[in-house]
Formats: C-alpha cells, structure tokens, sequence
C-alpha cells in the first residue's frame, strides 16, 4: 500500500518534470552539456537542497520537510547547512558499484542533474564527469 501510495506520487511528480522541462527543450538554452557519468556516486552522497530561511530555522517545516522527503525519495539527511540555507541528504539507493537502486523510479532533482538553466553556466560538483559548452548560434 505504502509502495503504491510512493509510485503515484512520483507519477505526478514526473509530470511536473516533463512540463517544467518542456519549454527548455523547445526554447534551448545557452550552454549544453557534454561529457558523461562516471558512476563515482557523488551527487547521491551530497544531495544539496535549497531552502529558504525562514523554512530551514522553522522547526516544524524543517522537521515534516525532511520527514518528507526522506519517505518520498528514500533520502537521508545528513546535516543542514544553516549558513547558505540547504538541507544535505544522501540516498539509501546508491549501490556500491556506483549505480542507481531505484534508477525508473528516483526523483526529479537526480533526473535533472546536471541543471541545465535557460541562460547561466551550469554547476558541477567536483570530479564530475560532465562538462558544459556554449551552443553554437547561427
Ligand atoms: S557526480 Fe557526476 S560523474 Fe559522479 S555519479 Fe554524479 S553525475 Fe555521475
Ligand atoms: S535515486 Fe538514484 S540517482 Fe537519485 S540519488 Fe538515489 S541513487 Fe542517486
């Protein structure tokens, strides 16, 4: 039942993702991504999630958001950092040999890294296998 109750909800949540990333791949944006994952498991140790202040020093948003998300997506905190304001998980579904658990099924926020915004350079965490270029124009 718990099982069924998560699928929906990722249903719904993956929905959102296409529409949100349709009007990216329609429009383009400025840099591209290149290279490719070096299955090193990274960005699934350190799962950095922005919050606001207000919602991070609030402590029953703080305490049912992370309760969420942790149910949700199988993540685990495992600090919050109150100085730029980020909740710091990692997933109970990264195998040893660097690979996905739950690879149909995981969230929005691995689907869509590396984040590919409409105009700014993308960000990598260090040692990623990725890199990005500026599209060629014209
Ligand atoms: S940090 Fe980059 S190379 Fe490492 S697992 Fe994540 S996407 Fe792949
Ligand atoms: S769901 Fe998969 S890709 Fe996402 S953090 Fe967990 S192991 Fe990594």
């Amino acid at each position: 039942m718990e099982k069924a109750l998560k699928k929906l909800l990722m249903i719904s949540v993956l929905a959102d993702n296409i529409l949100t990333n349709l009007p990216k791949r329609m429009l383009g944006t400025r840099y591209k991504i290149t290279g490719k994952c070096k299955k090193c498991g990274q960005c699934c140790r350190e799962i950095y999630l922005k919050a606001s202040r207000t919602q991070i020093t609030n402590p029953l948003f703080s305490k049912l958001s992370v309760k969420w998300i942790e149910w949700l997506f199988d993540f685990k905190l495992k600090w919050v950092d109150l100085e730029d304001n980020y909740f710091v998980f990692e997933c109970k579904n990264l195998r040893p040999d660097g690979t996905c658990g739950n690879y149909f099924w995981r969230p929005n926020i691995c689907r869509n890294y590396p984040l590919v915004d409409y105009f700014d350079e993308p960000v990598f965490l260090p040692g990623c296998g990725y890199g990005s270029e500026l599209r060629k124009t014209g």
